[in-house]
């Protein structure tokens, strides 16, 4: 990838820095060529204007003092200067060449400057590709057009200019092409070797390695990406250690009452001598323990089912009356709450319509009116307060009961955390009602917040999102 990367880099650097390089020596080439001609024309324009004294009578050519009057005009070397009469023929040439005197002169520009009008041209020499600069204008005396003065100029210093320009640019196209494709091997063998290392720590981590973590240079998107893949590794570590827990809990869980339960049939078929009443103590304890097993095994299917639905959007989303969904609930629990001597009021809001699920939202709401009877004294008093502001349906579980310390209401959401291991264990507890509730509430992108006491009560708030529909 780096070779592929530095070729590619370097053939484009190369081949912009020519096309500007053309461009700017050609506009530079023209510029230079039409102020020439500019100067040209100028010096054809003065000869003309002088050359009618020097022509004679009969038009056949030019007096002697021609030559000491162009001389006096300090004309460049490469700059030629021909004198052409009416009939087109040469009778003057500044560089002598006895071939051209008396010849015909058939040139463009000479035959539009005979018609009266300044010609001009310019044209490479083919030979030295040196560009030509060719104008000629027309010589008028009192009686009209008697000939044209052509003068024919070789850009050698253009020439020269442009063709220095064009070896420094080259230069400067090699050794800049150089630093580039060095600088830019540098950049991209760092940035592959960044990716390389990012790659062997994704390979680690399917491997199941994950406390993998990337180094983290700078802030550019390669270091945002490791930012963000650290983020993830972190995550799926917690996800990894929490998946133990919860096995090794679980199965510590449902060790307990099992081993209870081998315990007691052990004791029933140990001892033949056991009296009929014992054996039925026996019995009445392991059944306990069975229902203990049963409830646990059931809450369990039902937090894995929850995490399932979450995790694949499988929640049934209906629109219905939270008002009277709280009230079927604590209808539900009012024989419970009489068995406990707990007085269960609702009050608030009477209809809140929310879209929800309402059979992972009833396990959430049973669960924390449930757990507030539980834990509420005899003659104590459980309120469920409805209520709606602009964004939220809020329900309220308030108990006046055992309450708790701040440090375990932190806790209370894990699964399998319980305050009182004896009071959960009396009151029938698994340690999962509140990790149910919790996952369920959050499925609707809601939360619940505890406000609690030791010995003064707690407070439990569900906060459900009202969406636009509700
Ligand atoms: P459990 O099945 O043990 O009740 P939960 O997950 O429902 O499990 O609750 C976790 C723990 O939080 C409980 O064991 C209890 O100690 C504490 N808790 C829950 N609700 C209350 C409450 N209303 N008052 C005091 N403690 C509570």
């Amino acid at each position: 990838m780096t070779v592929r990367l530095v070729v590619t880099y370097f053939t484009v650097f190369i081949l912009t820095l020519s096309l500007i390089g053309y461009y700017i020596i050609a506009t530079t080439n023209n510029f230079f060529i039409s102020e020439e001609k500019m100067n040209a024309s100028k010096i054809a324009n003065i000869i003309s204007s002088f050359a009618a004294n020097y022509i004679s009578e009969d038009n056949s050519h030019v007096s002697e003092d021609f030559s000491p009057f162009l001389k006096s005009l300090l004309l460049d070397d490469k700059m030629r200067v021909l004198i052409i009469n009416k009939d087109s023929l040469a009778i003057y040439d500044s560089h002598n060449n006895q071939a051209i005197l008396g010849k015909a002169q058939v040139k463009k520009s000479v035959i539009t400057s005979l018609g009266g009008k300044e010609g001009n041209e310019n044209y490479k020499d083919e030979t030295t590709g040196i560009d030509i600069i060719d104008v000629s204008v027309p010589i008028n005396s009192g009686s009209g057009i008697i000939g044209a003065v052509n003068v024919v100029y070789t850009a050698e210093g253009v020439r020269l200019f442009t063709s220095a320009m064009r070896e420094s640019f080259v230069f400067i196209a090699i050794v800049s092409g150089l630093l580039v494709g060095l600088v830019i091997f540098i950049m991209v063998n760092f940035m592959t070797r960044r990716i390389i290392n990012f790659t062997d720590k994704i390979t680690l981590m399917s491997d199941g390695v994950l406390d993998e973590k990337m180094e983290i240079k700078g802030n550019d998107e390669i270091a945002r990406m490791g930012m963000a893949f650290n983020t993830m590794a972190e995550k799926l570590a917690l996800n990894e250690r929490q998946r133990i827990q919860f096995v090794s809990d679980a199965s510590h869980e449902l060790k307990t009452p099992l081993s209870s339960i081998k315990l007691m049939a052990d004791s029933i078929l140990q001892n033949p001598d056991i009296s009929r009443e014992q054996t039925n103590e026996f019995l009445v304890d392991i059944n306990n323990e069975a229902d203990r097993l049963n409830r646990i095994i059931n809450k369990l299917l039902n937090i894995t089912k929850l995490d399932t639905q979450i995790e694949s959007g499988q929640v049934n989303f209906e629109l219905f009356d939270l008002g009277a969904f709280v009230l079927g609930i604590a209808k539900t629990l009012y024989p419970l709450a009489m068995d406990s001597k707990v007085t269960l009021n609702l009050s608030g809001e009477k209809e809140i319509y929310i879209l929800g699920d309402k059979d992972t939202l009833f396990q959430a709401i049973y669960n924390i009116c449930d757990n507030a009877i539980k834990y509420s004294n005899n003659g104590g008093e459980v309120n469920i307060i409805l209520e709606k502001n602009n964004n939220n349906a809020i329900v309220r579980i308030r108990d006046n009961g055992v309450g708790m310390s701040p440090e375990d209401a932190e806790h209370i959401f894990e699964r399998f955390y319980r305050v009182d291991k004896a009071r959960s264990r009396e009151t029938g507890g698994t340690g999962l009602g509140l990790a149910i509730a919790n996952a369920a509430v959050k499925a609707h992108g809601g939360h619940i917040d505890v406000i609690s006491e030791m010995n003064m009560g707690s407070e439990f708030i569900i906060v459900l999102p009202l969406t636009d529909k509700s």
